[in-house]
């Protein structure tokens, strides 16, 4: 606390002379006191500042912004809201298998419009009092309305692509007449990490992805099958393997031209996606091969999305781009890692579930093609 002290005089008797010199100590250790809080933020800010950098990917980076920054910026609510058109970077993430309903306060809107107060070309961090009729977007994810709050917007290259909002439940908190360089210069460093994780995210998906078919690529699903395997193994549930490949492509191919072959490629594959649930995993594993990793489902779980998977691509005729139409099937085979028989070295059981699939799918070519089998056949050691 300030006291205000007096000069000292020649005539001040000794008692206020002391009394004085007890004020201006007080005073120094207050000074000392605060020069040790501003310090500890300041280092506090730092090591917030060396973690956003640091962060490896998405999800570690938006950790940080729901964790680590209300801890250390003493607030009581942190939501996000990021511009993703067309849902593109959702549909990374979602595929690179990023379970998006961790983060409640993360909120993708499909353009500026959507982020309301900033629609008006506000280049400025918006700070005051809450009001439900102008600010409620931004925290409509919080049970608890914030009492103040601090909308930012997230820049790059002169272009915005999100807002970061802060809210506390202390109405004066934030006010419009704070200064705002010191949250501007934390929403510049949020910004470029969001820029740096999302586009090594996006890379990331390019070198997993299928070109011609926008699934995952072998590489992919053979990284997530051990993944999947030991996750399994902890959870103690069951997954299936299904190897699918297309009856009689090559004819495809050769009477309608390579061309319409691909169309047909990129329809299964959308066809089969549309049977899977998002945790389950496929894959184009080289030609008209597919693979599916399914989780959490038995044989019997797994006949059912199976044979729902060939009937949807045998049922519709597929619509060529150069014109006209034609009809194909594909055939399935299907192993399964069950709680008795997950057991051993990983990339073992990844490689054995991964030779009974085939085996079953050899055994379904044989059967007549069109058809789902399945092997418990064990794989040669
Ligand atoms: P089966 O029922 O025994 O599986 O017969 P199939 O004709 O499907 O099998 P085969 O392995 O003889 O033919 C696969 C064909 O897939 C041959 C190849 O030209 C074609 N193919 C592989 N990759 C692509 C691709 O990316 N695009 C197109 N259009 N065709 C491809
Ligand atoms: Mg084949
Ligand atoms: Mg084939």
């Amino acid at each position: 606390m300030n006291k205000a002290f007096t000069r000292p005089t020649l005539s001040m008797t000794n008692e206020e002379l002391l009394k004085e010199n007890c004020l201006l100590r007080d005073q120094l250790q207050d000074f000392l006191e605060r020069a040790h809080q501003n310090q500890q933020i300041m280092s506090r800010h730092q090591s917030l500042d060396l973690k956003l950098i640091g962060a490896n990917s998405f999800r570690e980076l938006i950790i940080t912004i729901f964790t680590t920054l209300p801890e250390t910026s003493d607030l009581d609510i942190v939501t996000l809201s990021l511009i993703d058109h067309k849902s593109s970077l959702r549909e990374v993430l979602i595929d690179l298998k990023l379970d998006l309903n961790e983060f409640p306060h993360l909120v993708f809107v499909s353009n500026v419009q959507e982020l309301g107060a900033l629609e008006r070309g506000l280049s400025k961090p918006l700070l005051g009092a809450y009001k439900e009729h102008a600010h409620a977007s931004f925290f409509a994810t919080c049970a608890k309305k914030p009492g103040s709050m601090a909308i930012i917007p997230l820049i790059r290259h002169n272009k915005l692509i999100g807002c970061l909002n802060l809210g506390s439940a202390d109405p004066m908190r934030f006010n419009p007449s704070m200064a705002t360089d010191f949250i501007e210069n934390l929403a510049s460093i949020i910004a470029i990490c969001l820029e740096n994780v999302i586009n090594s995210e996006r890379l990331t998906y390019i070198g997993l992805t299928d070109a011609l078919t926008n699934v995952s690529n072998r590489r992919f699903v053979e990284q997530r099958m051990l993944e999947e395997i030991s996750r399994a193994r902890r959870q103690q549930y069951s997954i299936t393997c299904m190897y699918m490949d297309i009856d009689f492509f090559k004819k495809i191919n050769d009477q309608y031209g390579h061309q319409s072959g691909d169309d047909v490629l990129r329809e299964v594959a959308s066809r089969i996606k549309a049977e899977l649930r998002l945790s389950d995993t496929l894959g184009r594993f080289g030609g008209e091969e597919f693979v599916v990793i399914l989780v959490n489902a038995n044989l019997h779980e797994a006949f059912q999305v199976a044979e729902r998977i060939r009937i949807s691509i045998a049922s519709k005729t597929f619509l060529l781009s150069m014109a006209g139409a034609c009809d194909t099937s594909i055939s399935i085979g299907l192993s399964t890692l069950n709680e008795a028989n997950n057991q051993g070295d990983i990339s073992t059981a990844a490689h054995e579930l991964l030779w009974r699939a085939d085996r079953a799918l050899y055994d379904a070519k044989e059967q007549g093609r069109n058809r789902v089998c399945h092997s418990e056949e064990r794989a040669p050691t």
